[in-house]
């Protein structure tokens, strides 16, 4: 299964770019039904906070959980 690469890809192009109504459904639909994917969308949204931390605008408790 090739798909989690591409799901994994598409989850770090969202964040310097705008992802297409196609590719945020292919994320949709593929998230329920793989932990591992699930997981990696943990982390970089973690460092993306860790990032903001770093350059000065912290923002306390920003981590969220929408599942
Ligand atoms: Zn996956």
């Amino acid at each position: 299964m090739g798909k989690c690469k591409n799901i994994t890809r598409l989850l770090s192009d969202a964040l310097d770019r705008s992802l297409t109504t196609g590719e945020w459904v292919a994320i949709r639909l593929h998230l329920p039904t793989c932990s591992g994917c699930r997981n990696y969308r943990k982390q970089i949204r973690l460092l993306r906070v860790a990032a903001h931390t770093a350059s000065g605008s912290a923002t306390p408790g920003a981590v969220q959980r929408d599942e």
